[in-house]
């Protein structure tokens, strides 16, 4: 527990697993207030009950960020409770692998709503409450963290629109940095390689299968390796700005 996020608030999307869960818990536990935004409402009580009772403060929006109005909502139902927002990380995620040849196209709708759709409505929404945050004490600095992929960077057989998604995420990042940058919006992504979650499990058997057989040996990194990271995005003093990171376990070629 330290206090550099105190009297700051951050809205996290996909908090109710993984990589969002472990981030909330660790912003919280530097003073944030946390907004928890995803569909699983009892995953996300649970989460909220946890950190009040580690002293932190935390709030619970149910929505699903593929629609619009609800991304909307959910920045404004933060705003309405805490008054403010000055970190938004942008880490709600779904990742359906497989050959392009014989795909099914809903999968790859469903990876585009929720990668780049949701992401671009949440961020829409936030941005106004940022660039007041950042005019603001007590940091007059605001954040986006969006979370990409070492598939954003690199393609790999097999992830070709999961790919596709985390690679426009990264373009629309340094973009929108461009664009803020100088009102002290910071605009970063984070790549993570392979985490511990439950990113994985919405594949096919075969899938998850060849998956385990890829990465069984290796130490993978834990959703509090990312969160930590993230933490380390968003805590850099006013004149400092990390644009991009990319964090693999150290036994990922
Ligand atoms: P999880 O599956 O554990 O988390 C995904 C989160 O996204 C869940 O909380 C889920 O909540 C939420 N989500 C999915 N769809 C929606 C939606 N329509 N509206 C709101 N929330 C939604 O996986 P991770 O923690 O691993 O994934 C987090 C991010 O990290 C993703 O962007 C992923 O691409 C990225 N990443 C993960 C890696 C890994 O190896 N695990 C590697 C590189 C990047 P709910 O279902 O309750 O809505």
């Amino acid at each position: 527990m330290n206090d550099k996020l105190n009297g700051t608030v951050a809205l996290i999307t996909g908090a109710s697993s993984g990589i969002g869960a472990a981030t909330a818990r660790t912003l919280a536990s530097q003073g944030a207030g946390v907004a928890v935004v995803a569909r699983r409402k009892d995953r996300l009580d649970a989460l909220v009950a946890d950190i009040e009772q580690q002293g932190g403060t935390a709030l619970a929006v149910e929505a699903d960020i593929t629609e619009q109005g609800q991304a909307t909502r959910a920045v404004q139902e933060t705003v309405d409770a805490y008054g403010r927002l000055d970190i938004l990380v942008n880490n709600a995620g779904l990742m359906l692998l497989g050959p392009v040849v014989g795909a099914d196209a809903g999968a790859w709708d469903r990876m585009i709503a929720v990668n780049v759709q949701g992401l671009l409505y949440t961020t829409d929404a936030a941005l106004p409450h940022l660039l007041d945050a950042a005019q603001a004490a007590p940091r007059q600095v605001a954040d986006i963290v969006n979370v990409s992929s070492l598939a954003g960077r690199r393609s790999f057989g097999g992830a070709g629109v999961y790919s596709l998604t985390k690679s426009g995420v990264n373009a629309f990042t340094e973009s929108l940095r461009q664009e803020v940058t100088q009102r002290h919006v910071r605009v970063g992504v984070l790549e993570p390689g392979s985490v511990d979650t439950e990113l994985a499990s919405h594949n096919t058997a075969e899938i998850r299968d060849d998956m385990i057989d890829r990465y069984h040996d290796m130490e993978t990194l834990a959703p509090e390796d990312v969160a930590d990271s993230i933490a380390y995005m968003v805590t850099r003093p006013r004149h400092m700005a990390v644009n991009e990171l990319l964090a693999l376990p150290t036994e990922q070629v």
